[in-house]
Order: C-alpha cells, then structure tokens, then sequence
C-alpha cells in the first residue's frame, strides 16, 4: 500500500465519516472484498471441496442466481408490444416479473427527459426521492446530475433512466439478476427514444449495458460500443462517474466533467475525430 492510502487509512480508523467515504470511493472503484492482515490461500479454498459436475456447467451458462429467463421472455414479450413511451411506462408499470417491486418500492420509476433526445442517460437504480416522486434522478444525485448537465449545454437534450425500475431496498445495488429482467424493458427505450449516444452513470449502469467486468474508473471518459440484444443496433456509450458518488468525492467532479466535455464535443462536433 502506498503512503498516501495508508495516511488515508489511518484517519479513516479515528473518523467514521472519513471511513464511510474511503469505503464508498473503494466500492465505486469495484473494490468490494475485504483482505485481513493474514494471507489466505484462495487457490486451496478453490479446489476444495470439489464442486458437483452439473452445478458447475450450469454456473459457467447463466450468472448465479435464480432463474429469471421466464421473467426476461415475459419483459420482452411486453416490451415490443410497447409501441411509444406512454405505453412503455404502462407495461412497466404493470409487470410483476423483477422481485424489486415487492421489495418495498411504492411505484415503478421509469424516466423523465425529452422523448426523442440525442443522449440517453442510464443510471443504476431509483432513491428514495426517486421512489417517493416517481421520476428518475430528482434527489439530491439528480440535481447535481441536472447542474452538470447544464452546463455542459445538454440540461434539454437527454432522457433519462435506470438500468432497473423499482427501488432495491436499503439503497444496495440492483443484482445482476434484476437488471437482467428489465434490460429488455431499457433496450426498448433506447430503439423508442433512438439517442445518437449512451450516458452510463455510475458502475453498476456501465457493467449491465457493456457486459464488462473493469471498475467505474478504469472505464470512465472511454468511449464503447452498447449492441442491441439482437445485434441490429449499435450506440457509443460513455460511461460516467455517478452523481452520487461525486457527492461523497467532490475531488472527481472534474473527471465526470471531463466525461461530459467529451460528450457534448461529440454530439456537437461529429466531424471531428474520436481519441
Ligand atoms: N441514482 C440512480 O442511479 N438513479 C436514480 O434515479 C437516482 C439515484
């Protein structure tokens, strides 16, 4: 550890609130595994005991967890019977098939913006705020969403939404699961709406859309290709800095600003070239 972390480390053992910010940087940065003071040998955990054959080729087809692919055929079916907006956000609104609905959520939160913007923003997942007005982004994450975006010139130039519809309870992230049942749902929105480019705020928006396994900081301010699941479609995507976690780490705010620079240079400059 370098003598920067550990200084850091240091005042975070005497201050809780410095703790609970070094832990969100941390898990923003995709470091989510504890180490102890002791080595511990990951190798021989690994091959003991033996997993049982067929569990093992089931895990290496499907991400662990329950089975969704009836719930995920169920969101398609309704979500290209959806043949505007309006009628998008009915047909979430109406579906049973994601558990984060009973999870506590008062309602679904689809989007809010313009309806045929040139930039679509996906984020993670409805807040409180969110859950309790019924609209993406309006909390304290949301109005810093809204001040950077207008000042990079495009507050009147996206939609926005989330890569999930309902509120996981206690704030944690959506399981890859959850997000898996309402990417069909996402995907709908995107050929609806047809942005010229992907704003994906935060880690978990940026790993569901791009299916990649790097942190939020490694693929922040890197342009991608997002593919439509039938491979018609293909977007560059952004993936950004959440808003939420600019607000536990205001230091990064200039990177998030340099993400959306970068944007709005592409969208109003096509003929330059891309780095
Ligand atoms: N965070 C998100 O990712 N989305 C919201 O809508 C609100 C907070």
């Amino acid at each position: 550890m370098s003598g920067q972390g550990r200084s850091q480390l240091q005042t975070a053992e005497t201050e809780p609130r410095a703790l609970e910010s070094l832990l969100g940087f941390w898990a923003e940065a995709g470091v989510d595994t504890a180490f102890t003071d002791e080595p511990v040998d990951r190798l021989a955990e690994r091959i003991l005991p033996p997993p049982p054959v067929q569990a093992a080729s089931k895990a290496a087809a499907a991400p662990a967890g329950p089975d969704v692919s009836g719930a995920i055929a169920e969101a398609r079916r309704l979500a290209a019977e959806a043949n505007d907006l309006p009628a998008l956000a009915t047909a979430i609104a109406a579906f049973d098939g994601c558990g984060l609905k009973f999870e506590g959520a008062r309602q679904a939160v689809f989007s809010r913006g313009v309806p045929d913007a040139p930039v679509m923003v996906i984020g993670e997942a409805p807040g409180a705020d969110e859950d309790a007005q019924g609209q993406p982004f309006v909390g304290r994450a949301g109005k810093l969403l809204d001040k950077m975006l207008g000042a990079a010139g495009l507050a009147d130039r996206v939609f926005i939404t989330n890569t999930v519809f309902w509120r996981p309870s206690g704030n944690r992230n959506p399981t890859v699961q959850e997000q898996l049942v309402c990417a069909p749902f996402v995907e709908r929105a995107i050929a609806l709406v047809a942005p010229k480019f992907l704003l994906l705020a935060g880690g978990a928006s940026a790993k569901a859309m791009l299916q990649r396994p790097e942190g939020i900081l490694s693929l922040r301010g890197r342009w991608f290709d997002w593919t439509s699941s039938d491979g018609a479609t293909t977007l560059p995507a952004l993936p950004t800095l959440h808003p939420a976690f600019l607000l536990r780490q205001p230091a990064a705010k200039k990177r998030a600003w340099a993400d959306l620079l970068l944007l709005s240079e592409r969208l109003d400059r096509p003929e330059r070239p891309v780095d």
